[in-house]
């Protein structure tokens, strides 16, 4: 796949990415379990049912676009990840990849954890119910201000990023009286995407404190060794862990492993520098989903075995006793369960080359594509055709060749105006990325569940644009 940014002018005359599937499906109707929600189905009228409801229902009461959120697909995933995990664990749910006051009850519900990385995130965790002790605070630059609020709050962690982090939240947490348990973040020198990870020996990247050269790193080398030493010194901060995250989208765990192996060879550096064995490790996030139907995740049951296996390993090979493991999904967990509805505007063929399909939505609703050829499938959804395959280019309303919403896929060669087409597995970073360019309006998010559905994020209106242009 590739990585590059998008171009900054129209792609005419390209051909289906390599290793892109290039015949069209059998049956342009056949809704593929492996991109689509639980409870999706074609009704017997032909039309998509998420949730018992009939989006053309759904269409017409709240508009479109329109993200349908199948709450009992994402309760059933929450469930998944917290029993293969298993007691002796912590699910942490990336809140970044969908947040709001419902899902945090939902998470709250079945047993999950909640990472936040800003003061907007931890204000909708703590309205939404989340007890304190179960949120964890994240990012690179967190400001002074979030560092308080979080304290005061009384998160379970907060994961340290820096030397100056350090400092400003061991003096935040002495002013307020209170001692923070927290993390160190470290980078291992893996970088995972989807099928592949690579290991460098230099993570050149933002986030975390480097452990230095070798896999074993030395204890008197490395930023993270430092760090461990400085957060020791400091009364008002409790070290609980060390904490690392390697990429998105990873379909294997090689990454986690070599991740494992370092991690594990730091917390036994701390063991023999510091006669302290730490009691927790987090293995972070990035566990992927399949967007398309070639994409084939592994079940997060053989995803818990195998990471519990790869730390248990590393500890006896250390001679450490094995600390408690968190991971932290976020895509895996409520990315396959929702999609984008959009109605098509207009159908515009290009002879030879494809057919562009716009809809009323675009890179404000799913900024993915455009920001890294993300791949998405797209069905129509009002209706069953019996018309031929078409290639299509799914594209947007807005101003920029790059506003893509599914570069190539095949559509029934009857899509007209008016028919209503549905994007599924943008549960994560569609709506938490969406954006208001062109003014766009970001779309609800409405909750289908056993025949109801509930709107849990409104739509914005233009009052609310006007609200913030103060004139
Ligand atoms: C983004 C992120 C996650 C979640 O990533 P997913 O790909 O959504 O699973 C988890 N932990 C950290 C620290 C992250 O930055």
């Amino acid at each position: 796949m590739s990585r590059s940014a998008h171009p900054a002018g129209p792609r005419y005359a390209d051909v289906l990415p390599e290793g892109h599937y290039t015949a069209p499906p059998a049956d342009l109707n056949e809704l593929d379990a492996r991109v689509w929600s639980k409870t999706a189905v074609r009704t017997p009228a032909g039309s998509l049912s998420v949730g018992g409801i009939d989006v053309k229902d759904l269409a017409e009461e709240f508009g479109t676009p329109l993200f349908v959120l199948d709450e009992a697909d994402f309760r059933s995933r929450c469930r998944a990840w917290r029993d293969a995990f298993g007691d002796d664990a912590d699910v942490f749910y990336a809140g970044k990849a969908f947040l709001s006051r419902a899902v945090v009850r939902w998470l709250t519900e079945e047993g999950l954890n909640l990472d936040v990385c800003s003061g907007g995130e931890l204000a909708v965790a703590l309205a939404g119910g989340m007890p304190p002790e179960r949120i964890a605070l994240h990012g690179n630059n967190k400001s002074y201000a979030e560092i308080e609020q979080a304290i005061e709050a009384g998160v379970g962690r907060i994961v340290l990023d820096s030397f100056q982090e350090i400092v400003r939240v061991a003096h935040i947490a002495d002013r307020l009286g209170r001692r923070q348990p927290v993390q160190i973040r470290v980078t291992v020198g893996v970088e995972a995407h989807t099928h592949e990870f690579i290991a460098t020996a230099h993570e050149d990247q933002k986030f975390g404190l480097a452990l230095g050269g070798g896999s074993h790193p030395d204890a008197g080398g490395g930023q993270a060794a430092e760090a461990v030493r400085r957060v020791l010194k400091l009364d008002s901060l409790e070290l609980v862990g060390i904490h690392s995250h390697i990429g998105s989208q990873i379909f294997d765990t090689s990454g986690f492993e070599v991740a494992a192996h370092r991690v594990v060879g730091l917390l036994a550096d701390i063991r023999d520098e510091h006669g302290l064995e730490l009691p927790e490790i987090d293995l972070g996030g990035g566990l992927g989903i399949a967007y398309t139907p070639e994409d084939d995740p592994s079940e997060p049951h053989d995803i818990a075995a195998s990471l519990r296996e790869i730390v248990r390993r590393e500890c006896r090979g250390a001679g450490l006793a094995v600390p408690r493991l968190s991971v932290e999904p976020g895509r895996a967990v409520v990315g396959p369960s929702a999609c984008t509805v959009y109605e098509t505007g207009t159908v515009k063929e290009l002879q030879g080359l494809r057919t562009y399909v716009s809809v009323d939505g675009g890179m404000s609703d799913n900024v993915r594509t455009a920001l890294y050829d993300a791949e998405y499938s797209v069905s129509l959804v009002s209706r069953a055709s019996t018309a031929g395959p078409m290639l299509s280019r799914v594209v947007g309303k807005h101003c920029e060749s790059g506003d893509i919403v599914v570069r190539d896929a095949f559509l029934p060669s009857d899509v007209a105006p008016g028919d209503l087409l549905a994007v599924p597995a943008t549960g994560a970073y569609c709506r938490s990325m969406a954006n208001n360019y062109n003014h766009a309006l970001r779309p609800p998010v409405v909750a289908v569940r056993d025949g109801g559905a509930r709107v849990i994020v409104r739509r914005e209106t233009e009052e609310d644009l006007l609200r913030l242009d103060v004139g």
